[in-house]
């Protein structure tokens, strides 16, 4: 089978011969890949003029429903997507990981696009900013999608996750991408493309693929282009130098090698219920896809006087370990994804070897005990456990053995453990295997600046531990340093590196008028019809109600206290009250100036208006006393349709003044109105 490019709107076979890519397991041939002949300007072209102008005539949500359009439509068809993963050597939870994890994260961004992005194309960064005496002149920080491409250059590991983790944020942000797989495992990656181009669910530019090496791709990167790069720092810093990137200072993310590390606190014991934790963590790390992940536990970092216990359960969890063809039953860890990773990995070992002893598995594959496969024909090879004796002059902290291989590092006390991890200079995840409190504050605080991602793990968290090795989509993966100094995910995060953010400065109707948020300081519209009364479609930011004023009473405060028990002595006792530095009197309850607001902007009667669902931003700048009299700006701030519902989230700026203007409370109401 000779893989395809999908390349402006049209399958691409090269004429040439190419790559000829092995089976991880029985070596037969599974594919051949090349891109000779691939016209990659074109491709560039064809992204940013078809796919990026068909992304953008979407809102966010909108997109972010065809993500979870196209999540379904690849889980219905997941087993195809594992029946050819086996080929990678991944038993069926390296495939998971990679196939449904994959898909998860379409899923994951899905969601939160639509709970925590406008339905829009623009979207406010922090709030409104007062940069003007009189409020004339304001200023509001906006993203807006950059007009250009992402182009992801990936790792052999997870040849869907890989793809996926970065599709889905660049699509949301409304970016088209290119994708180029590295040859090992692109077979996997074009079949996961063609089912996704067969879909028909993504606008026609949105997505391309290169199967093959990359050519001039990267001559022709612009400023308002992405590259986003998973694999090995030695290609990264070479990719990262092209002429066109640096002058035009292309974004460049990258994620590369990392020696993370698992630090075993001095307060565990073996036997213990976190010892256990520690244990199978680290070996679950080195066998999971044959220890193939950026994420595996490289440095295993552990108290001095335990380095034998440690050493010794490791020992007897490997041993345990079944290596063989993963669709026999009982096969715990398959092959290396092919015998060029298994060269590169021995090459690394021998490195480390010269300088380390190896306490547990042998390099000789002849020796290998495989199950269900020829030993001879597949890319297999044993975990293999280091030990030092020199921790600080170990070249375990410079060199990365991409596959099941850790290696065992002694320390003494806590700064000592700090130093060691930093050691890696910076890591994509460190974890701290620990039931003490201040042993985990210590270690964190210590060794977070070197580190990604931190999992602290105890008894506690243990059953819903998404473990070491896992990057989730709601969470940031990439790290500092050696690992690459980006990252990737984190949210809504992740989408941000798709959009420019930019400080917009102008008077507050023009800014209400082009991030279609009411502003401080703009133009109001009092309609005679009440607020409330207007449809979702009817409502129009600036929309607002001035209402009638209230008088507070003593009788209103104690009245308050009765009702909901807060008898706070600020509320009850007149000489106390004046004790406190903040007031000069008792003073109405907070909660009882919002439910008076309630009161003066709710229109009664049965309309448009569903639900209050929450309050945002509630701040109490001035206190009020009986004798005041109070009164509410009511002004609808801002509104995000909802798609698929017949309602839609209104915010409304909620500001109540006294009789001498001065605001005394702030905070945004948030309704569901009906379309
Ligand atoms: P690699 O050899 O650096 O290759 C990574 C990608 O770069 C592949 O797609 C490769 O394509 C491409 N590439 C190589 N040379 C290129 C060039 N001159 N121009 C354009 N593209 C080029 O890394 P790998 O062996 O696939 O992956 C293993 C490494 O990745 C390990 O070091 C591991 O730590 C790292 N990794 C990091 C993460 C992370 O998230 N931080 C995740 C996974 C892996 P070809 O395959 O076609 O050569």
């Amino acid at each position: 089978m000779k893989l395809h490019s999908y390349a402006a709107g049209e399958w691409y076979q090269a004429a040439a011969s190419g790559q000829r890519l092995r089976h991880a397991i029985s070596g037969a041939e599974v594919a051949e890949i090349s891109s000779d002949g691939l016209d990659f300007a074109a491709m560039l072209a064809y992204a940013r003029h078809t796919g990026g102008p068909a992304l953008r005539q979407y809102t966010f949500h909108q997109r972010a429903l065809m993500l979870k359009a196209l999540a379904q439509y690849l889980m219905e068809r997941k087993d195809v997507f594992y029946a050819l993963s086996a080929a990678t050597g991944a038993t069926r939870t390296d495939s998971w990981i990679d196939i449904e994890g994959g898909i998860s994260t379409l899923f994951i961004f899905s969601s939160k696009g639509r709970r925590e992005m406008p339905n829009a194309n623009l979207m406010l960064d922090g709030p409104q900013e007062q940069i003007s005496r009189n409020g004339t002149f304001t200023a509001q920080h906006i993203y807006t999608p950059i007009t250009g491409v992402a182009v992801q250059i990936n790792a052999f590991n997870f040849p869907c996750w890989g793809m996926l983790e970065k599709l889905a944020p660049a699509f949301l942000a409304g970016v088209p991408t290119i994708v180029k797989p590295a040859s090992q495992t692109a077979y996997l990656a074009e079949l996961m493309v063609r089912h996704i181009i067969e879909s028909g669910i993504l606008p026609l530019g949105a997505l391309q693929l290169v199967c093959g090496n990359s050519g001039d791709l990267l001559d022709h990167m612009t400023g308002q282009d992405v590259v986003s790069f998973t694999g090995s720092a030695a290609t990264g810093i070479k990719l990262k130098q092209t002429p066109a990137i640096v002058q035009n200072a292309t974004r460049f993310f990258m994620e590369a090698d990392s020696l993370n590390c698992a630090i075993l606190g001095r307060d565990v014991l073996p036997d213990s219920a976190e010892f256990e934790l520690y244990i199978t963590e680290v070996v679950r790390e080195m066998t999971v896809k044959a220890g193939q992940k950026c994420t595996a536990i490289r440095r295993v970092i552990v108290p001095a006087e335990r380095l034998d216990a440690v050493a010794t359960a490791l020992s007897a969890r490997l041993s345990a370990v079944t290596i063989g063809d993963p669709a026999q039953d009982g096969v715990r860890m398959g092959a290396l994804a092919g015998l060029k990773q298994r060269a590169a990995v021995m090459d690394q070992v021998a490195k480390l070897a010269a300088g380390n002893e190896i306490i547990f598995g042998s390099q000789d594959i002849n020796q290998l005990a495989v199950q269900g496969a020829d030993a001879a024909n597949g890319a297999f090879m044993a975990p293999l456990l280091l030990a030092c004796n020199d921790p600080f002059n170990t070249c375990a902290h410079e060199v990365e053995a991409f596959g099941p291989v850790s290696t065992l590092i002694p320390y003494t006390n806590e700064d000592e453990a700090i130093a060691l991890a930093a050691l890696g200079k910076g890591s994509l995840v460190g974890s701290v295997v620990t039931a003490d409190p201040m042993v985990a504050r210590t270690l964190v605080v210590g060794a977070a600046p070197y580190h990604g991602r931190m999992l602290v793990l105890d008894q506690q968290g243990a059953a819903e531990s998404t473990g070491h090795g896992s990057p989730l989509a709601h969470l940031i993966h990439g790290g500092p340093g050696r690992a690459g100094g980006s990252e990737e995910m984190g949210g809504i995060r992740g989408v941000k590196h798709y959009m420019q953010r930019t400080a917009l400065q102008g008077s507050p109707d023009m800014l209400q008028a082009i991030t279609g948020s009411w502003m401080q300081g703009a133009q109001r519209t009092l309609a005679s019809k009440h607020p409330f009364q207007k449809t979702f479609d009817e409502l129009a930011v600036g929309d607002a109600l001035i209402t009638a004023k209230r008088l507070i009473t003593l009788r209103d405060i104690t009245d308050f206290a009765e009702l909901s028990g807060d008898k706070f002595y600020a509320h009850m006792d007149e000489a106390a009250a004046q004790r406190n530095p903040f007031f000069e009197g008792r003073v109405a309850h907070g909660y009882f100036l919002v439910s008076l607001a309630a009161g003066l902007f709710v229109w009664p009667d049965e309309g448009p208006v569903l639900a209050n669902y929450g309050l945002d931003n509630l701040r109490f700048a001035a206190p009020v006393y009986a004798g005041d009299e109070l009164q509410v700006q009511f002004t609808c701030k801002q509104k995000v349709k909802r798609e698929t519902e017949n309602y839609g989230e209104v915010r409304w700026d909620t500001t109540l003044v006294n009789q001498r203007g001065e605001v005394v409370a702030n905070y945004d109401v948030l309704t569901l109105v009906a379309k």
